[in-house]
C-alpha cells in the first residue's frame, strides 16, 4: 500500500465481511447502482484475469479453483492498483478484501483507504451451503442465478446476452466445503480485529435481499 508520508486523498471504505455465500457481492452491486458506492470485488477481479489469461490470471487459476487464498502480496497489489486510481472522497466498498491478517494490516496501513465501517454479514453455514452449491452464473456477462431460488432459463442460455450458463467450477460441493474452511481459518478472525477498533456492524444476512439492503443503507448512514 501506499505509505504515510505518501499524503494524497482519503477514500471512505466501507469493508464487507462474511463467508462466501453471506451476500456480499449482491449487496455490494446493488449499493453501487443506487448510492454512489465504487464496488470493487477481488474475486470479480480475479475471475477476469483468470478469463483473460493474463499473467496474474494464470498465475491464480489453480488455486482459485480449489478454493484456496491467493498470495497476500498478489492481492494487496492488485487492490492498491484499484484504490489508487479512485478520486478523493469517493466511497468505497471492498467486498471479499481483507481475508487475511496481513492484508487487513496493509489495508490499515494505506495513507488512501480509511476503513470506516466494516459490516459483517452473518448467514447460517446450513444457508451458505444451499445458497453456494446452487448458484450458477452467466459465462458471458456474469448475471447471477440460483436452481432453487431464482432458476436460470431452461436452455440454461442467459436472458440478458444469450451466453451458456454455467456452474462456477469453486461452487461444485467438495471446492464449496474448503471455501468455507479457508474462511473460518483465515478470515474469521478478521472479525475481532475490526471489533476491537469498534469498527464492527453485524446485520443478520439471512433475509430478503431488499431488507438486508435496507439495513445496510441505514447503518451506512447512521455511522458518517
Ligand atoms: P469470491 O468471489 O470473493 O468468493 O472469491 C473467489 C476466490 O478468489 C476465492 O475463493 C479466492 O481463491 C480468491 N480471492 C478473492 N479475494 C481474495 C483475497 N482477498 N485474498 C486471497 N484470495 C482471494
Amino acid at each position: 500500500m501506499p505509505s504515510l508520508e505518501a499524503g494524497g486523498v482519503s477514500l471512505d471504505v466501507t469493508v464487507f465481511l462474511g463467508a462466501p455465500g453471506s451476500g456480499k457481492g449482491t449487496q455490494a452491486k446493488r449499493l453501487s447502482e443506487t448510492a454512489g458506492f465504487v464496488h470493487l470485488s477481488t474475486g470479480d477481479m480475479l475471475r477476469a484475469a483468470i478469463k483473460n489469461q493474463s499473467t496474474v490470471g494464470k498465475k491464480v487459476q489453480a488455486i482459485v479453483d480449489r478454493g484456496e487464498l491467493v498470495p497476500d502480496e498478489t492481492m494487496i497489489e492488485l487492490i492498491e492498483a484499484e484504490l489508487e486510481i479512485l478520486p478523493e472522497n469517493q466511497k468505497v466498498i471492498l467486498d471479499g478484501f481483507p481475508r487475511s491478517a496481513p492484508q487487513a494490516e496493509a489495508l490499515a496501513k494505506s495513507s488512501v483507504a480509511v476503513v470506516k465501517r466494516v459490516v459483517y454479514l452473518k448467514v447460517p453455514e446450513t444457508v451458505l451451503i444451499k445458497r453456494l452449491t446452487g448458484r450458477r452464473m452467466c459465462s458471458g456477462c456474469g448475471k447471477s442465478f440460483h436452481m432453487i431460488y431464482f432458476p436460470p432459463p431452461r436452455d440454461m442460455r442467459c436472458d440478458h446476452c444469450q451466453s451458456e450458463i454455467i456452474q462456477r467450477k469453486d461452487d461444485g460441493e467438495d471446492v464449496v466445503a474448503n471455501r468455507l474452511e479457508v474462511y473460518r481459518e483465515q478470515t474469521e478472525p478478521l472479525l475481532d480485529f475490526y471489533r476491537r477498533q469498534n469498527k464492527l456492524k453485524e446485520i443478520n444476512g439471512d433475509s430478503q435481499i431488499s431488507e438486508v439492503q435496507n439495513k445496510l443503507l441505514e447503518l451506512i448512514h447512521g455511522s458518517n
